[in-house]
């Protein structure tokens, strides 16, 4: 999963959380972004398609998703990546945490990705003391998120879990 260099520790974890590793993509000069140079640079010269999927030529893994992060209230350059995304095969998961409220071509950030998430922890733009927020048209994924963040529930009265869920607030 393709994440940036400069960023808070937490996307990081995120992508090991789910087995999978992180290529660091250092940030362009001008706004300390994700840099979408380097973005290509990744998937044209160390990437091959190998039966139809995308395939770190170095470490052999999949490459299957990238992970940009508005840093420090700025927005990254979005439209690219997006579509390097659809030409790759790519899911964009999209940290705007702290890009609450900071527009890219007069759309808020967190509306760019197939999947994004907010922050509402303690030292956020907006605080509810901890936790957070999952956004998606993704109507699946939405549930499955719901889900995990409420401990993997799957009988209301019986307290049956076939999941490993997470202690977290949740609204769908
Ligand atoms: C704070 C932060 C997070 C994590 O938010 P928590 O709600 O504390 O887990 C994720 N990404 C970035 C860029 C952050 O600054």
């Amino acid at each position: 999963m393709l994440v940036s260099t400069l960023t808070f520790v937490a996307p990081t974890n995120a992508i090991r959380y789910v087995g999978a590793w992180p290529v660091f993509i250092d940030a362009e000069r001008n706004y300390w972004q994700m840099d979408v140079q380097e973005v290509v640079d990744f998937l044209t010269q160390q990437c091959d398609w190998c039966n139809g999927e995308l395939r770190n030529t170095s470490t052999k893994r999949r490459v299957r998703a990238i992970l940009p992060v508005h840093i420090l209230g700025h927005p990254v350059d979005i439209d690219p990546l997006l579509e390097l995304a659809q030409r790759y095969d790519l899911v964009v998961i999209e940290d705007a945490t702290e890009g609450l409220g900071a527009k890219y071509k007069g759309r808020m950030v967190g509306n760019f990705g197939d999947v994004s998430c907010l922050s509402f922890n303690g030292n956020k733009l907006i605080t509810t003391g901890g936790g957070g927020m999952i956004l998606t048209n993704n109507e699946a994924w939405a549930r499955r998120a719901k889900y995990l963040t409420t401990q993997a529930k799957d009988d209301p009265v019986e307290f049956i879990h076939r999941g490993i869920g997470y202690i977290t607030r949740s609204t769908l």
